[in-house]
């Protein structure tokens, strides 16, 4: 299949809207912003093996890769309205594409995002994808504007995602699983016998887990609404820590947060012990929540915001002078993790 008839198959099945003066087809897109609005525009890149892995099936790949895009527009505050997708792919795999489609353009729709052009090239399977959004003048949340006396809040749970890459790591998945000096004794059995409860246990969590890494959900409507609510945001890529410390750096400020309020999944509660499971909630990446701080008057506001959205929205700790995060354990004193969070390049 040559590479027209792929880009022939992805413009047969993507949506329009009205504000699309000319889509797919010409040399460059055409969109009409709304008078009064300001424009919004974020790009990440998905690498197979580094952001997802090798063996994710073709339409989590277009989901997430969407995702990741809408979630940094919701972390601004900003309504999605348009995207541009460069695929690089080792083979003309029409197969591949329409799986892949179906998650992308899946997740578009539930969006109301048109996909207005794009890039379509052989080679190593990697996605780039960029996403417009629009907001009021004035109206994006930015990492600078944290204050002295906010308190800081995060969407949904943390960890799971880290939770699921660190199950699927071949060998590192079992001693992280919680489990009795019972199963400990079984688990040793050779690999012809059936599945130690162990290894059914791992399976079961993958399964409950492995949606989290594969089709983050990003947190659109509540970002949305966080516009007139809060005072800083970030979405959480690389991790609650380290994300949290891009905010207290532009803001010029620390930030104390407290363990024991980190929001947790059963999932995740079932399969590590507190622990590993602190870890996974405070540096894991890959979660796509967000994470913002607000003014104190502004708690019954996001208590109602996480009614009406069907989003829970957890307060995590606070704003306080200084730099650097801070993150307590429930008798006060400060915990450390054995590393803050997912860096590209790093050691
Ligand atoms: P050009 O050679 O002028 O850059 P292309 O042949 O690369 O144009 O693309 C033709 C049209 O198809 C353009 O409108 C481009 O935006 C669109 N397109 C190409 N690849 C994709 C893709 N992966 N997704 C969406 N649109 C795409
Ligand atoms: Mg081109």
């Amino acid at each position: 299949m040559a590479e027209f008839d792929l880009i022939d198959r992805i413009r047969s099945r993507a949506a329009t809207r009205g504000d699309v003066v000319l889509g797919i087809g010409d040399d460059a897109a055409i969109v009409q912003v709304p008078a009064g609005r300001q424009l919004v525009v974020c790009t990440d890149t998905l690498n197979a093996g580094v952001h997802f892995p090798l063996d994710t099936a073709a339409a989590d790949i277009g989901w997430k890769a969407l995702a990741v895009n809408l979630s940094d527009l919701a972390a601004m505050a900003a309504e999605p309205a348009w995207c541009i997708l460069s695929l690089s792919m080792p083979a003309d795999d029409p197969a591949w594409l329409d799986g892949f489609l179906d998650g992308f353009l899946g997740l578009a729709a539930q969006h109301a995002v048109a996909l207005i052009g794009g890039d379509t090239t052989r080679g190593p399977l990697s996605i780039s994808v960029t996403a417009h959004g629009l907001v009021e003048p004035g109206g994006a949340l930015c990492r600078d504007g944290a204050q002295v006396g906010d308190d800081l809040w995060v969407t949904g749970t943390l960890g799971d995602a880290a939770a699921a890459l660190a199950l699927l790591l071949p060998g590192a998945g079992l001693p992280a699983l919680k489990r009795d000096e019972d199963e400990r004794g079984r688990a040793s059995h050779p690999a012809s016998d059936p599945p130690s409860p162990l290894e059914s246990a791992r399976a079961e969590a993958i399964e409950l887990l492995r949606p989290r890494l594969d089709r983050p959900t990003p947190r659109v409507a509540v970002g949305r609404r966080l516009g007139g609510l809060a005072h800083a945001g970030i979405d959480i890529s690389d991790g609650l820590l380290a994300d949290l410390a891009h905010i207290c750096r532009a803001s010029g400020v620390a930030a104390e947060i407290e363990l024991d309020a980190l929001p947790c999944s059963p999932a995740l509660a079932r399969a590590f012990e507190l622990r590993q499971r602190r870890v996974l909630q405070a540096t894991g990446g890959d979660d796509y929540e967000l994470c913002f701080s607000a003014p104190v008057r502004a708690r019954e506001s996001i208590d109602a915001l996480a009614v009406q959205t069907a989003t829970a929205i957890t307060r995590i700790g606070r704003v306080i002078a200084g730099e650097g995060v801070r993150a307590r354990d429930a008798g006060g004193g400060q915990w450390h993790p054995p590393r803050p969070g997912y860096t590209h390049f790093a050691e």
